[in-house]
């Protein structure tokens, strides 16, 4: 049986992502994926592209990034028949946590991870709904690095290329789905 999600290309998933203009702050337009998931075979095939060239065995860990990360995470998780792993924002992880903070453009953040979230050279797959100047991806990106984790691929269903965030995730194989 053909899955109902084969057929879906990353310009159907574009046309789902709804721009709200001037969120959360003035000048910022933000990518609004909820008409998306709200989508069965939409949301199905947005799996299957951020997972294709992976089978099960072939990944031990996918490594979601709070908070829109996780739902692309856990569910890739399961394709995959992987574990998830979540990186969280700081004060959120209730056992020993290894920290990682990083620039905003006012400011900063702190992600943290569980030290034991995975075995020293398991094989992870890193995703997150957007790329934008790729700061939190690179924060996260070093906290698997320093619990031991192998990371296979970053992978984003939007990218936002003005921003080059590619240019921080140098070392690692990035993949997007919709490109802006
Ligand atoms: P960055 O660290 O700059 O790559 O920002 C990536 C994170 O911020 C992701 O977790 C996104 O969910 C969020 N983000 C940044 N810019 C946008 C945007 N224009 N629309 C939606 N989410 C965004």
């Amino acid at each position: 049986m053909t899955h109902p999600s084969a057929s879906v290309t990353p310009v159907e998933l574009q046309q789902a992502i709804r721009n709200v203009a001037d969120f959360p702050q003035p000048g910022v337009q933000f990518k609004d994926i909820t008409p998306l998931l709200a989508n069965p075979r939409l949301l199905a095939g947005a799996i299957d592209l951020m997972t294709a060239g992976f089978k099960p065995g072939d990944v031990d860990a996918v490594v979601g990034i709070d908070a829109r990360g996780f739902i692309f995470a856990s569910a890739a998780a399961v394709k995959l028949q992987a574990g998830f792993v979540p990186v969280r924002k700081k004060g959120k992880l209730p056992y020993q946590t290894h920290e990682q903070t990083y620039d905003l453009e006012y400011g900063s953040n702190t992600i943290a991870i569980h030290i034991d979230a995975v075995k020293p050279g398991s094989r992870v797959l890193l995703l997150d709904d957007l790329l934008a100047t790729g700061g939190t991806a690179e924060a996260a990106a070093l906290l698997l690095e320093r619990i031991g984790a192998r990371i296979l691929q970053v992978g984003f269903l939007i990218e936002l290329t003005f921003l080059h965030g590619r240019n921080r995730l140098g070392k690692f194989p990035v993949k997007a789905q919709v490109v802006y």
